[in-house]
């Protein structure tokens, strides 16, 4: 997991395939894991193998393994270690092949946790020439694990090896999601996605300004963003700059009272976000957030146009059979037909998959 500007890349090596649908007889060539032509090191990333469509799931993870952190209970480097040595070989391997976790402050602590761990009679758990490699295996997991609430809401922080190639970007073209049903991490595109371009997926809060999206990715994965709105040379991160900046606060202005500035704060973040290139969840929440007050204004016209926008971004980011999606989908049936129009019918790019 690490950051870069880079789009396009020549390809080099481990070609995978989606492993979404049983059904499906012939699997297609999706993604590819490569090392991103940076100036600087940014170690490898994920590109496309062919041009994605925009909701097309890219890729379904399982995680390795998870920890849980419910109710504020600390995930230990005993608890991550011991993990990994329950790894078979090839495990251990992919693993250690994630981005070194050299800028780890923390690395020192996490061999001391090591070294001083007994167990009930005293005796260390792990012999002292193991704990160096435990430690990195300890850096290499908070620097890569995905954040999760699992089938009972707990807080999880899990590996998942494959997802954990996608870097990030402020302004992603694709986006995960924890399935809860299937305990699966899911990854779409957001948009097209041209043959041999990085596929990025946001880390981060985005509705952040920058200083705060230059903070947090490096307080929690150890690197510097320099994606088109993090770097700092070009124009379109200067004018993205004022964009975040106001983004911030009007996230937080859309839900203040009366509805009539709710209305127009939500249309004015809109904007902003299409001009950014945001096309994920963050956008589809204020058109939800715009249906919901148009049909408390009984603006039936305005609701449908926003309820359908909803339904597009939810299918988008969660996939056509998501709960979520699917009630989206069903809230736009029965608009229509409310509406006189011939409703019933699917919305368009319905993909083919099982999860
Ligand atoms: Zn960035």
């Amino acid at each position: 997991m690490y950051s870069t500007a880079s789009a396009y890349q020549i390809y080099k090596t481990c070609v995978n395939t989606s492993s979404s649908s049983p059904k499906s007889t012939k699997k297609t060539k999706l993604w590819t894991v490569q090392e991103v032509e940076d100036p600087v090191d940014v170690g490898k990333g994920v590109f496309a193998h062919r041009t994605l469509n925009p909701g097309e799931l890219i890729m379904t993870a399982t995680p390795e393994f998870a920890l849980d952190q419910h109710e504020g209970r600390p995930i230990t480097s005993v608890a991550i270690f011991e993990e990994f040595l329950k790894f078979d070989r090839t495990n251990r391997d992919r693993y250690w092949d994630l981005p070194p976790a050299k800028s780890s402050e923390h690395f020192p602590d996490y061999i001391v946790e090591l070294s001083t761990a007994c167990d009930e009679d005293g005796k260390a758990l792990f012999p002292l020439q193991n704990t160096g490699s435990g430690g990195r295996v300890v850096a290499i997991f908070h620097e890569n694990a995905f954040e999760f609430e699992d089938a009972k809401d707990w807080t999880m922080k899990g590996i998942f090896i494959d997802a954990a190639r996608f870097n990030h970007s402020c302004t992603p073209n694709a986006c995960f999601t924890y399935i809860k049903r299937t305990n699966k991490l899911e990854i779409r595109a957001l948009t097209e996605i041209p043959i041999r371009t990085e596929i990025f997926i946001p880390y981060i809060p985005l509705l952040k300004k920058p200083a705060t999206r230059r903070q947090l990715p490096m307080d929690q994965f150890g690197f510097e963003c320099r994606c088109k709105a993090c770097d700092r040379h070009t124009n379109f991160a200067n004018e993205s700059a004022y964009r975040r900046n106001q983004l911030e606060i009007m996230d937080f202005e859309r839900t203040e009272p009366p509805a009539h500035k709710q209305r127009k704060t939500c249309w004015d973040i809109i904007e902003l976000m299409e001009e950014e290139g945001l096309l994920g969840w963050e956008k589809g929440a204020v058109h939800e957030q715009l249906a919901k007050l148009y049909e408390e204004q009984d603006d039936n016209e305005s609701a449908l146009e926003q309820i359908r926008e909803t339904a597009r971004i939810a299918r988008l980011c969660f996939g056509p059979r998501h709960a979520f999606a699917r009630k989206w989908e069903e809230k736009r049936r029965n608009a229509e037909l409310r509406a006189g129009i011939k409703g019933g019918a699917a919305g368009d790019g319905e993909e083919m998959e099982a999860d």
